[in-house]
């Protein structure tokens, strides 16, 4: 067996997947709503015709080869790594039995159908059976994948393959201890930034025009690539050269539109960024959820909210709307910049978000673990919401019933986007000190500077190596909050005119 017959199937598999990407984003995009029925069975086809694909006979045969030792240390290093993620994906599916598995699918999409509905009515009581079905399943799968000490692990590893429960529980423990306090001092000590500037109406035709000058600016490829909008932005790679993003308009809000397209302008120049050698292969794509998120914040909170890059842009965006012409540069920064505990978590600020990240963390362990019920989520949610950003929740569709992850089955997905928050602080700090004038380039709109970092240290090798070696390899050591949290502490307290705490 040659490893070219492996390649020539997995390229076979990504071209249905390729296909299905296609017809997903034209479904969220450009489709008339007479084709919306059709379509997802077309949608559906093709999606499964990838996945059949990848436990097949021929899978099993490619996995008993190359796994064999004596074959598996002749292959260099990428094949071995397509190997071993191939394989991975193979034993994860085939350890579920394929009717247990459909019938989960079943009720995760009548799931997300009375989600919706009691979502609107802020019923909990009316999903709550549907979740514990969901939950059943998952407590289930978890027995069927096996783990070595939490059965959260088995997971977590679909997200962020190598991190462990155990290693978030002192990342959280650690962060927790130190921006609560902090944002408490911020409420407390600070002044907070006037957003007045930001409210107002702003011309749509200008946002997007906005919105692609400054994906130009990023240095989004629009050779492969383009942008659109949908009720709800996303990125997805549709294959080698065609990474596509989406971003929201809305009429009074500019802050939306500017700051999601800039976050899925880093996802898309990850994607946009891996080695052209590596395509149809199982790692043409990103680390993990969490390091893909740390590219996305990298560019909408690092460089996006950031001083030097508005030097730049600045100037611009009061040319394309008038109504800046008579408010400062530093106003609007801190204008953009307020820290504001909040229910919502995809309205929460840059120093707030990893609260609501922890929160659901530590819910979905204890459920997994049977130390907490389905029954018991809205007053734990409450309860935990009052604790760690002092607010009381008003009702469930601000509180337990926001999000749709547990809805759709995705549970062990949310660590990712605090993982990405903290390793995009370490990155960062690792390309401050290799390029010495990075604030400066910056502000001079030279945003290829730090594009090319990213590229030569992180991009271009996909998903080569696990986030946990690949932090080692790009920053020298592993993964540490105090690298987000001397970020944000600097930052914020000049920003709210505070003295910064002293660092544990
Ligand atoms: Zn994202």
């Amino acid at each position: 067996m040659e490893i070219k017959e492996f390649y020539d199937y997995c390229r076979e598999i990504a071209s249905y997947g390729s296909a299905a990407a296609l017809v997903e984003w034209d479904m969220r995009t450009k489709m008339p709503p007479k084709a919306a029925s059709d379509r997802s069975i077309v949608a559906g086809k093709l999606g499964r015709t990838a996945f059949e694909m990848s436990t097949s006979p021929r899978m099993a045969a490619f996995v008993e080869y190359f796994n064999r030792p004596a074959v598996n240390k002749q292959l260099s290093d990428v094949d071995r790594r397509n190997v071993e993620l191939e394989t991975k994906r193979y034993r994860k599916i085939s350890a579920i039995p394929a009717e247990k598995y459909e019938k989960f699918m079943v009720a995760c999409s009548k799931g997300e159908y009375v989600w919706q509905e009691a979502k609107a009515k802020s019923d909990f009581a009316m999903f709550r059976p549907y979740l514990e079905e969901i939950v059943a399943y998952q407590k289930e799968f978890v027995e069927y994948y096996g783990y070595e000490q939490n059965r959260y692990d088995a997971l977590l590893d679909d997200y962020e393959p190598s991190i462990t429960t155990q290693d978030l529980k002192v990342i959280i423990d650690g962060l927790k201890s130190e921006l609560v306090p902090f944002i408490r001092q911020l409420r407390e000590q600070g002044t907070r930034p006037d957003t007045s500037c930001l409210t107002g109406t702003f011309d749509k035709a200008a946002q997007e025009q906005m919105s692609l000058d400054v994906l130009k600016t990023m240095t989004y490829d629009f050779e492969g690539g383009r942008i659109d909008e949908t009720a709800h932005p996303f990125t997805t790679g549709i294959g080698f050269g065609d990474v596509r993003v989406t971003t929201h308009y809305y009429e009074h809000n500019i802050a939306s539109a500017l700051f999601s397209t800039m976050h899925e302008g880093g996802h898309a120049l990850y994607e946009q960024g891996v080695s052209e050698a590596y395509r149809w292969m199982s790692i043409h794509r990103g680390a993990s959820m969490g390091v893909h998120e740390s590219q996305s914040r990298t560019w909408e909170n690092l460089v996006g909210r950031s001083e030097a890059f508005w030097k730049y842009y600045y100037p611009r965006l009061q040319n394309r709307f008038p109504q800046f012409q008579n408010v400062a540069l530093d106003d609007f920064y801190k204008a953009i910049n307020v820290v504001e505990p909040s229910l919502i978590r995809i309205e929460a600020d840059e120093v707030t978000y990893n609260l609501h990240i922890m929160l659901r963390f530590e819910m979905e362990e204890a459920l997994i673990n049977g130390r907490a019920q389905v029954a018991e989520l809205p007053e734990l949610w409450n309860a935990k919401v009052k604790e760690y950003l002092g607010i009381d929740v008003p009702d469930d569709a601000h509180g337990v019933l926001q999000d749709v992850h547990w809805a759709s089955g995705l549970f062990g997905y949310f660590p990712s986007y605090m993982l990405g928050n903290l390793y995009a602080a370490q990155f960062f700090a690792t390309a401050r000190q290799e390029i010495p004038d990075l604030e400066e380039q910056i502000a001079a709109g030279n945003l290829g500077a730090l594009r090319e970092w990213q590229r030569s240290r992180i991009h271009q090798y996909g998903a080569l190596y696990d986030p946990k070696d690949l932090v080692v390899r790009v920053t020298g050591k592993p993964l540490d909050y105090h690298y987000f949290m001397s970020e944000v502490k600097e930052k914020y307290s000049r920003i709210y005119g505070i003295v910064p705490p002293e660092s544990k």
